[in-house]
Order: C-alpha cells, then sequence, then structure tokens
C-alpha cells in the first residue's frame, strides 16, 4: 500500500494524476487549500506527496512540511527539468509534465520501494543499536559483580542492571539470606494497600518455586523487613500496577537458592527483554554464592582469630601459673639434695634425682610454651649485638658435651675458622642451637656421632628439600650456615615441614618415648626468621639428619628491629 497526497491547484492536473492512482496499492488523496495541508499530512500520514510547481508558495510549504513529517518522501512535479536548488534540497525525486503515465507510475513505485527498504534498514539499525546497549549493559554489569563480594552492592548491581536495559516502573527482589528481605525500587511511592499486596503476592511466587517441597525459609508477611527506594516520591502507584506487565526470576545456583525477583513495566515486554532479565538474574547468582562463602571464611577467620588469641593468653597464663610452684619445688628438692636438713639414704637419692630430673624437664616445657606465646604475641625481647657463631657453638658444645657422653655419643664441632661477625642475639642463638643439638642426642643411638658445623655461604649456594624452597627463596647475599648432623633414626621426606609445625612430634617409637615439647623447632624457626634468616632439614629415615640454619652476614637489623624502625 501507498499512501500518496498530491499537492496542486490546477484542476486538469488533479484529475490526471487521480486516474494514474485509481489503481492498488495506492490510496490517492489531495489537498489545494493551503491551510489544510498540515493537518491532511498529519492525519494520514502520505507515503509520498507530490508537489505541483504551480502552487503558490510552493518552496515555504515544502520546507514547512519537511519539519512536521519524517516519514514522507517528497516528489516535485516541475515543468522543466530545471529545479531550483532551495528545492532540490528537499525532495527525493521529480516528475515533468511531460512524463508519461506509466513513467510517472514508475518513478513513483521506485520510489516507494526506496522508501520502504530505507525505513527497514532504519528499524534494524535500530534495533542493532538496542542489542549493542543491552550488551554493553550486560558486560558493564558482571564486571561490577565479578569485582564485588558484597552481598548488597551486588543486588544493588542487578537492578542497576535491569533499569538500565529494560527500564523498568517496579522491582521487587526477595533475598533469603540470613534475615529475609524484600527490596522494592520504584519509580513512584508505593501506598500501605499496594505494599501489602506486593509483600502477599512476593511470598506467594518464593513458595511457588518449592513446589510440593518446602521451602527454605517460613516468611512471615507481617514482619518481612522492607528496604524501599524510590525514584519519583511524589507520585504514587496505585493498584493498576497489577495490569502492568510482569516477569519473575529466582536468583538461584544449583542447590543454592538466594531470592527471587519480580519485575513491572507498563509497556509490555518483548522476548528479547525476557531473555535480557533472566541473564542478570542468573548473573548474580555465582558472584552471590562467592560472597557467601566469603563471607563463611571470614566469619571463620575471626573465630579461629579470637580462639588463636585465648590460647595464647591460656597457654601465657598457665605457664606464669606453673612456673612460680615449680621454682618453689625445684629450690625444696636442692635443699633436700645437698642433705642441710638431713642425711638420705641410697634409694631416696635415687627417687630424688629422678623428681629434679623430672621438674627440670617440665620446666623446659614451661619456658618452650612461655616463649613460644611471647613471640606470638610480639613481645620476645631481642639483644643484638656485633657477634661470633663460634662463641654460640661451642657454649653450646661444652653445656651439652656432658650429656651426650653420657649416652655414649660422640659430640665434635668441625668450624670453618675465622667466619665474619653477625648481628645477633647470641642468647636465642645458643636456645636454637642447644635445641638442635638436643634433638641430635635423643633422637640418635649410642656410639653414634653428633657433628657440629659451619660455613660461609652464598643465598644460591644453599640447597634444601623440596618443601623448603620457598623459605631458601627469600634469601639473599652472604650467610653463616650451621649445621648440626646426627647418624639417628631420621624423618621420612613427607614429615620434614611437619617436624616444624608446633606440638608436632612425628610418629616413631623414640619421640613418645623420649617425650617434648613439640615446640623446639617451631621456636627455632620463629627467632631465626627474627634474625632475617632460615632454618631446614636434610634427613634419611634410619639414617640420620642435617638440621641447618643460616643467618646474613651483612644484616645490620634484623626483621624484628626494622619492623620496629617503620612503626
Ligand atoms: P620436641 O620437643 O618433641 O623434640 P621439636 O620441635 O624440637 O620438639 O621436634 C619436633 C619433632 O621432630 C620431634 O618430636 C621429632 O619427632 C622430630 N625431630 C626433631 N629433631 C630430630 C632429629 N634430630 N632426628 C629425628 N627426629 C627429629
Amino acid at each position: 500500500m501507498g499512501k500518496i497526497l498530491f499537492i496542486s491547484n490546477r484542476l486538469e492536473k488533479i484529475q490526471h494524476y487521480a486516474k494514474i492512482f485509481d489503481k492498488k496499492p495506492y490510496e490517492f488523496f489531495t489537498s489545494s487549500d493551503e491551510g489544510a495541508i498540515f493537518e491532511i499530512t498529519e492525519i494520514n500520514n502520505p507515503d509520498i506527496i507530490i508537489f505541483d510547481h504551480a502552487f503558490v508558495n510552493v518552496k515555504q510549504i515544502i520546507k514547512k512540511l519537511k519539519s512536521v513529517t519524517t516519514s514522507s518522501s517528497f516528489v516535485f512535479l516541475t515543468q522543466n527539468t530545471v529545479i531550483e536548488n532551495d528545492i532540490i534540497k528537499y525532495i527525493n525525486a521529480f516528475l515533468t509534465e511531460e512524463m508519461s503515465d506509466e513513467l510517472v507510475l514508475s518513478t513513483i513505485a521506485v520510489n516507494l520501494k526506496t522508501k520502504n527498504m530505507l525505513e527497514r534498514l532504519s528499524d534494524t539499525n535500530k534495533n542493532l543499536a538496542d542489542s549493542l546497549y543491552r550488551l554493553n549493559v550486560l558486560y558493564s554489569t558482571s564486571s561490577q559483580f565479578a569485582g564485588s563480594l558484597d552481598k548488597g552492592k551486588l543486588i544493588n548491581y542487578m537492578v542497576e542492571g535491569l533499569d538500565k536495559s529494560l527500564s523498568f516502573d517496579l522491582t521487587c527482589t526477595l533475598c533469603t539470606e540470613d534475615e529475609p528481605v524484600l527490596i522494592l525500587n520504584s519509580l513512584y511511592e508505593i501506598s500501605d494497600e499496594l505494599l501489602s499486596a506486593i509483600k502477599l503476592r512476593t511470598v506467594l511466587n518464593y513458595k511457588s518455586l518449592f513446589e510440593d517441597k518446602n521451602p527454605p525459609f517460613e516468611i512471615d508477611i507481617e514482619n518481612l523487613k522492607v528496604i524501599k527506594t524510590v525514584k519519583y516520591p511524589a507520585n504514587r502507584f496505585t493498584f493498576t500496577i497489577f495490569q502492568y506487565d510482569n516477569m519473575f526470576a529466582p536468583i538461584s545456583l544449583g542447590d543454592n537458592f538466594f531470592g527471587c525477583i519480580e519485575i513491572f513495566k507498563e509497556a509490555p515486554f518483548t522476548s528479547d527483554d525476557a531473555t535480557c532479565f533472566q541473564t542478570i538474574a542468573q548473573q548474580v547468582s555465582l558472584p552471590l554464592k562467592s560472597a557467601t562463602l566469603y563471607q563463611e571464611i571470614m566469619e571463620t577467620n575471626l573465630k579461629l582469630e579470637k580462639l588463636e588469641r585465648l590460647k595464647s593468653e591460656f597457654i601465657s597464663i598457665v605457664s606464669h601459673e606453673l612456673r612460680t610452684p615449680l621454682t618453689a619445688i625445684k629450690n625444696s628438692l636442692d635443699i633436700i639434695s645437698s642433705e642441710r636438713c638431713g642425711t638420705i639414704n641410697e634409694s631416696g637419692q635415687k627417687f630424688l634425682s629422678m623428681a629434679q630430673r623430672n621438674v627440670q624437664r617440665l620446666a623446659g616445657i614451661i619456658n618452650d610454651l612461655l616463649d613460644l606465646s611471647k613471640i606470638e604475641a610480639g613481645k620476645m625481647e631481642y639483644h643484638f649485638t656485633n657477634m661470633n657463631i663460634h662463641s654460640v657453638i661451642d657454649y653450646v658444645k661444652s653445656t651439652l658435651f656432658g650429656v651426650a657422653k653420657e649416652k655414649g655419643l660422640n659430640l665434635i664441632a668441625e668450624e670453618t675458622l675465622n667466619l665474619p661477625e653477625i648481628y645477633a642475639d647470641a642468647q636465642r642463638l645458643e636456645q636454637v642451637l642447644t635445641n638442635l643439638v638436643s634433638n641430635a642426642i635423643k633422637f640418635t643411638p649410642e656410639g653414634k656421632n653428633i657433628i657440629i658445623r659451619s660455613h660461609l655461604a652464598k643465598a644460591e649456594q644453599l640447597n634444601a628439600p623440596d618443601c623448603f624452597k620457598d623459605d631458601l627463596k627469600k634469601l639473599n647475599g652472604e650467610y653463616i650456615v650451621v649445621c648440626v648432623e646426627d647418624e639417628g633414626i631420621g624423618i621420612a621426606e613427607k614429615d620434614l615441614l611437619r617436624a616444624f609445625d608446633k606440638f608436632a612430634q612425628i610418629e616413631n617409637s623414640l619421640s613418645r618415648k623420649v617425650g617434648g615439647s613439640g615446640l623446639g623447632l617451631p621456636i627455632a624457626k620463629q627467632l631465626l626468621e627474627a634474625h632475617s634468616g632460615a632454618i631446614w632439614c636434610d634427613s634419611e629415615l634410619n639414617k640420620g639428619s642435617k638440621f641447618y640454619f643460616a643467618l646474613p652476614v651483612n644484616a645490620v637489623t634484623s626483621n624484628l628491629e626494622k619492623s620496629l624502625i617503620l612503626n
């Protein structure tokens, strides 16, 4: 169908053209009244308007009509082929007085076809632009989803995304996480009656999602919490909202259900709208799941931190409380043992020294506990000085030589002479080395050797089993390396790292028998880290172990001091 409006005041032309277009697919009408042209155009919305050159004010009328109608195509009926520039710029085609009827018909048919094609092209362009816009909205919404672990923000991003892509009038989002909440985002203020209706409708929608099964939450309509955001609070929705078009979707991922959303709009939704709505409702589910897990992890972490703090406090208090009576017991035993209170027979002496040995052991465990709780609370005190590692090795060797000998072990020190000085706390290093040599004595059968070695090495020359590689990677520069080598029971490779865990005792026949706190190695590790050093172990089951520690040669300050300076 093609509607043709012919503007002319020449009767013979009007009759002639009426005859030409007196057949399908044309609908022909005409206007010779200058005042009525605009109204006729507006009412009939012609596809083509033909202007007779002889009409009055034709130039002005064309110009004015062009601003009134954007869809009509303009054709000019000219007397000869010369047309003024002022007219050419407004028209799409022209006809001449001499043209045969057939040529007029085919010119108009071509024009009509071109106009329809252009219209279709512009519709396609508009659809493409709409789709592109939506894709952009979906893209930016999903980027926002990916960047957040906050459930409230995620729901906001979802609603914003829906607003940008579908421009809704009202959304009702029911979130069932923790306490159920109904989030309303609307253009206008919601009346109390409407709010009650929305609540009821949302709860029924929610229940319908679970068919015969019980929903995970019971929702009490009376007490349902509502969060409302209104764009134009001066206006108010009425009950006609339920004549609006609507879409509904659950927000869920597999078995995880986070809620549901319903969206209302005055104009009908298209199938593209439905796809976009579903995509956004589905896309928000995965980040909501991550946010839930993240929240759970954070809560568990907080609980664990609190427990860890309580445990450290408990250990610190209990060890302090144990130390005082233990010191009193030790002093009393020493007095009895000195026979100042009377002589003790041989079997009494045996039990007394057993008691003294166990008091000594208990004091060791309590000291370890206290040290660990001080280190973990950042309260361990260090006295750093320029010192020589030989003095530490000498001290430990002379202290434990007798103990080793008593067990039939040979404690040897094979040192590299003239090692450079290090900046360290001598007492803490003695504590580390004493622990390593005591362990070697504990876990080595009689008749074997225990050797303390020391040498200078560059970080890249240091070698350790794979499980310690990360610790060694942190080192750089020159180090003094001390090694305690024994020919004892050894540690299986799978247990190497665990030996440095708090309270760890590797399962073997000796560990239980010889006893211990399981704190010596973790304390040594922390003390060495405070020296910007490292500790590691190389061992072979039933052959023996080599425990190494490395201390930086040029370190002027320790990690700990650095942090103190920074703070
Ligand atoms: P403990 O007080 O139990 O010795 P440590 O932290 O010093 O605590 O050692 C942890 C565990 O590592 C020990 O119980 C033992 O199983 C193992 N271990 C430590 N040193 C040696 C060693 N030289 N030979 C074999 N096993 C060892």
